[in-house]
């Protein structure tokens, strides 16, 4: 192991982004790998809460929606927007990623008269396909929805993907990136395909935002959500966000009509007339304290910029790999993703029979040494995220280091197969 550290010393040494870990809570007993299920604490975001709370709701309470409230929303959709290479009048902030696609889904199955197929993929994240079987009971009764299975539960090859498009699908929908193997579709191509076969393409951004590079509008996009408290550090539960294409915005309309997706909500209108932008895709009032707190999450990464942090996103998940390969794969593990950097998001999966319980070992070390936060998604596997904000390339060491002690000590043995609620 030892020239392993040596070579995150250096890595550590070199990385321009290093100053960014100083801006969050961190503790010094512990390695968090759990960034892309939910990231941590920004200091700013600490203070700006208290602040928030005391100030704009104690003392000014309800004229804080003139004062600062009101114009929250679409500031933090320009952030966004910026972060995932859209307009800002694309962007829609609020609700769950869940929510946001349901509504985009149903206004995209509306849309799309006569077609009555939807095709997603296996390796997609399960919320998704509810939201999907959902509507096909709820709404959508002739329509279908068939999945693209993975030969070998990794990765989704491109012609598979393109047998399954015809003239008959109305919804492609995908994760863009993989939550369990980090499989990372190419959008561009994507999109090509799709459009070639008249079907629009809903892509759920949740493990790819603030982890990769995106860009919505040049690869001609259509529609998409995803979450901010993953990679954006938003906090739990924080508000979602969906883009649709500005050109497709008139076509689509959202099965929820509420006030604030009302063209003059404060004119108390008895009649719905739904808005004709962007924020037509809004439900109800927004929750103003948890937008208030993804604010310097997103400020952070704006500040160290998508293309650097991918960088070091993928230089922390060679280094890793590499270590995985060289130290781990002799013990009975296997890896789950992808190899190549280009076909991955910003987190590895490794499997192991043991897995859940290596991951309680990791978790709860009785040793003195250092917490190790990852998660465990059945069966078997151990996800690592690389969050470029935060992670040293020490930690990744550390963290090979720690499973290699577990296994050789026997040390998972101490823990029970029974499984905790949220792993
Ligand atoms: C985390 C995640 C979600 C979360 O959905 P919520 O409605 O915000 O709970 C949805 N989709 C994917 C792909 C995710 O990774």
């Amino acid at each position: 192991m030892q020239h392993h550290f040596e070579k995150a010393k250096a890595l550590d040494q070199a990385d321009e982004l290093a100053r960014f870990r100083g801006y969050f809570f961190n503790q010094e007993k512990l390695i968090y790998l759990d960034g892309n299920s939910l990231g941590q604490l920004p200091l700013k975001t600490k203070e700006l809460m208290s602040q928030l709370v005391a100030e704009q709701w104690g003392e000014r309470l309800i004229r804080g929606w003139n004062e600062h409230w009101m114009e929250l929303p679409s500031r933090l959709a320009t952030k966004i927007a910026r972060l995932v290479g859209a307009q800002p009048d694309e962007i829609f902030v609020g609700d769950s990623t869940s929510l946001n696609l349901y509504k985009l889904a149903f206004a995209a199955l509306s849309a799309q008269q006569g077609r009555t197929k939807i095709v997603s993929d296996a390796l997609n994240f399960p919320t998704d396909l509810y939201v999907l079987q959902g509507l096909i009971q709820q709404q959508f009764r002739q329509h279908r929805l068939e999945l693209i299975q993975s030969h070998d539960g990794i990765s989704i090859g491109e012609e598979q993907l393109e047998k399954m498009l015809n003239e008959h699908t109305a919804l492609l929908t995908l994760s863009h990136v993989a939550f369990k193997s980090a499989f990372m579709h190419d959008m561009t191509k994507v999109n090509q395909m799709a459009h070639k076969k008249g079907a629009l393409v809903i892509w759920d951004l949740s493990h790819a935002a603030g982890a990769v590079d995106l860009a919505l509008n040049a690869t001609n996009a259509d529609m998409a959500v995803g979450c901010t408290y993953k990679y954006i550090n938003g906090g739990p539960g924080a508000s979602a966000f969906l883009y649709v294409r500005k050109d497709l915005q008139a076509r689509l309309n959202n099965p929820v009509a509420s006030w604030f997706g009302h063209n003059r909500p404060f004119d108390f209108d008895m009649q719905f007339q739904a808005a004709d932008d962007i924020r037509k895709f809004g439900v109800g009032t927004p929750n103003i304290l948890s937008m208030a707190a993804m604010e310097p999450g997103l400020d952070l990464l704006l500040e160290a910029g998508m293309p650097a942090l991918r960088a070091k996103s993928v230089q922390l998940s060679n280094f890793m790999l590499e270590m995985i390969q060289q130290e781990l794969l002799p013990l009975r593990f296997s890896l789950a993703s992808p190899l190549e950097a280009v076909k991955r998001g910003s987190h590895l999966s490794i499997q192991h029979p043991e897995a859940y319980r290596i991951n309680r070992a990791m978790i709860e070390p009785n040793d003195g040494s250092k917490a190790i936060i990852p998660d465990f998604r059945p069966p078997d596997n151990i996800r690592m995220g690389f969050a470029p904000l935060y992670n040293r390339f020490e930690e990744m060491a550390e963290t090979v280091q720690r499973i290699k002690a577990i296994i050789q000590s026997a040390e998972f043995e101490r823990f029970g197969k029974e499984k905790l609620t949220v792993t």
